[in-house]
């Protein structure tokens, strides 16, 4: 045998336990769910496995959770016949921050150093699974026989910066965590020695565990007589029954009306480790062609790790009440990810890969009905409840967001629930209330793009909607630039951006009033325009024209029709992303007393290299006003300086 060997633990790993050994008070009991539900997790990762390889298995076929106490040593055991660890596997899953949920949970500590009650919320926001086992725990030991392996491995941890390892002897298949549980001044019904405290923490959090969670249970029986009348006088027998603490009945195959609110919340917290109740439960029993249960939620906060690429789904695949699958992609689409569920039914073969899912015509429809659900049921919570919603918007309308652009079929209903920040004042509205709102005018529904709305409000490009009292909404999410393409239109009215291409805000008769006018104008601005064109060259702009937008900024920045508009390409650039060269037009005022003042000096004297600087000026100050940078703030902040000298000095 090898020998005992000492290893650190990550220094993440050491900082939260030293915040679960030391700041978290309530809710100890949770450290059962977490191992039951560890051992549970490797329960179906064995089962999943002995799918392919049934030898896999030997002659240990029956899967059970096993739980031992003692109440003079002071411990709770957790034990299971699952997949169990090898070595490796131990000092990576229980010694380093390489899994993923612990991870995101040690970098929302960092972040929050220093704040012990904020960082208690986090741990309720990540969960810390095995670890929470040091809430009530002084000393932990898990001992562990991976499937296939001939060899177990102890391992052993007091919490305190190390952990040891070394081989053991174990014959059975699996993994055994012992707790040796810190004396406790509290309550009785924190002591896990107490068979009555483990049966009903166990009811409690974990009833709905597919597999038997089984407990020895000491009796004191009288003994009887050969007539079975218990003898009067005898002393008690001591009998020990295996009994099964928990139902085991699959919460998904109950009908609604038979499951409590307080069941649904549970087997929620059971199935996603979140400890926050869910903002919204789905139960679906579906009959007739198609006969599958469903059981779904819609969790109140997101996960850490909603945007990055390893946010799997969160859906579970059952067949007749046998685990078949975690992270089923193929039953709700990607932008629905932040849903979490079970999915059960009766006409999928229990042998399915993931491979024959993806082609399985039944698991389509299935999916089909499912996203139909989720969509309508976030309708109702708009029209019904509408602070529910925008609690739900909050958190994941941005992920939803992303069906505009990945599901054609249900583009409309998704289109219904968007909530947009507009001019029209601080509530958040709905497309259909922004077209409720327009004026009469008002053809098109026009919106901006960019990093922050207080830029957004006063950008240049806003002056003229803000004059006919058109509203315009203002788009500050970074997805919204490339989910707007998406969407076109919405109830046949056009979406436009308010910084791309021409506006054509005026009605016929406007126009034709105007038409002199502006014809005047741009005979007027003709010679100046094209000095302008000419000081800042190709490179910086691709024309120069009159304004229809402007009517109190001297300048602004416009997009071609079908460019991209700045706010893309500085979305583009943060993520170093290769930017396409693209150039926009520079709109000035003709109505604006400095261009008007600049085009008398040009008449009258022609090109000279103030107006050139002038030029300059102004392009930096359009690129300003709509939150890009210019491109060399030293030669801006020469100009302007020279400028200030000469205003002063004159
Ligand atoms: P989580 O369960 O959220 O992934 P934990 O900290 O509880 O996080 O566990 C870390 C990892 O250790 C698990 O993902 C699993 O791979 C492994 N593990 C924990 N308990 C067991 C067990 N009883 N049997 C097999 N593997 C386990």
């Amino acid at each position: 045998m090898s020998k005992k060997e000492t290893m650190q633990f990550e220094t993440e790993i050491q900082q939260l336990l030293d915040l679960i050994i030391h700041s978290l008070y309530s809710h100890k009991e949770i450290f059962l769910r977490e191992l039951i539900s560890n051992a549970s997790d490797a329960l179906d990762k064995l089962k999943f496995k002995s799918q392919t390889d049934q030898s896999i298995l030997g002659d240990d076929t029956e899967f059970k959770i096993r739980i031992e106490t003692d109440e003079k040593e002071r411990t709770i055991s957790v034990i299971d016949n699952g997949i169990g660890m090898t070595r490796e596997e131990i000092i990576e899953n229980l010694g380093t921050i390489a899994k993923s949920g612990t991870k995101g949970f040690v970098e929302a500590l960092s972040a929050n150093k220093d704040k012990a009650d904020a960082n208690v919320d986090l741990i309720g926001q990540f969960g810390v699974g095995f670890y929470s086992s040091f809430m009530v725990a002084e000393r932990v030991v898990l001992t562990s026989r991976a499937a296939g392996s001939d060899k177990a491995w102890r391992w052993e941890s007091k919490g305190d910066g190390s952990y040891t390892i070394e081989e053991c002897d174990q014959a059975e298949r699996g993994t055994k965590v012992t707790l040796y549980l810190r004396e406790t001044s509290e309550n009785e019904d924190q002591d896990y020695t107490k068979e009555w405290v483990v049966r009903s923490t166990v009811k409690k959090y974990s009833d709905f565990v597919t597999y038997p969670i089984e407990m020895d249970i000491e009796r004191q029986e009288i003994p009887k007589d050969d007539e079975g009348k218990p003898i009067e006088g005898a002393e008690p027998i001591k009998k020990i029954e295996t009994e099964t603490l928990n139902s085991m009945k699959p919460l998904w195959n109950k009908r609604k009306s038979e499951v409590k609110d307080e069941e649904y919340k549970e087997f929620y917290k059971h199935l996603s480790h979140d400890w926050n109740d869910p903002l919204d439960i789905i139960h679906l029993n579906a009959e007739g062609i198609l006969e599958y249960n469903a059981l779904m939620f819609i969790p109140s906060q997101a996960p850490f790790d909603l945007f990055t690429p390893e946010n799997k789904s969160g859906m579970q695949l059952y067949v007749r009440n046998v685990f078949i699958m975690d992270n089923c992609e193929e039953l709700l689409p990607v932008y629905m990810r932040f849903v979490k569920g079970v999915v059960d039914s009766a006409d999928i073969s229990l042998n399915v890969s993931r491979e024959i899912l993806q082609q399985d015509r039944i698991v389509g429809k299935i999916k089909k009905n499912l996203v139909k659900k989720v969509l309508e049921r976030l309708a109702a919570m708009l029209k019904d409840e509408r602070e529910t919603y925008e609690k739900f918007w909050s958190v994941f309308g941005q992920v939803l967001k992303e069906g505009l652009h990945s599901d054609f079929e249900n583009r409309e209903a998704i289109s219904d629930l968007l909530l947009c920040p507009s001019t029209a004042g601080d509530e958040l509205t709905t497309l259909q209330e922004y077209i409720d709102r327009m004026p009469e005018a008002q053809k098109e529904i026009y919106y901006i793009t960019g990093e922050e709305r207080d830029v957004l409000i006063a950008s240049p490009h806003l002056e003229v909607f803000k004059e006919k009292n058109f509203e315009v909404l203002l788009l500050t999410d970074p997805v919204d630039e490339w989910v707007i393409q998406g969407l076109n239109e919405y109830k046949g009215k056009k979406l436009k951006s308010v910084v791309k291409g021409d506006v054509d805000l005026q009605s016929e008769d406007e126009k034709k009033e105007s038409e002199e006018q502006e014809k005047k104008l741009a005979d007027e601005f003709s010679e100046l325009i094209k000095f302008i064109k000419k000081s800042l060259g190709d490179a910086k702009v691709a024309d120069v024209k009159l304004s229809q937008r402007l009517t109190g900024s001297p300048v602004c920045l416009v997009a071609g029709e079908h460019d991209m508009s700045a706010s893309m390409e500085r979305i583009l650039k943060a993520a170093n992303q290769p930017v396409p060269p693209s150039k926009r037009v520079l709109e000035i005022n003709a109505n604006h007393e400095l261009l008007q003042k600049m085009r008398e000096l040009y008449d009258s004297k022609g090109e000279s290299d103030i107006l050139k600087e002038f030029a300059e000026l102004l392009y930096d100050q359009a690129l300003l006003t709509e939150g890009s940078k210019v491109v060399s703030p030293e030669t801006f902040c020469n100009r302007l300086t020279n400028l200030m000298l000469k205003a002063v000095s004159a």
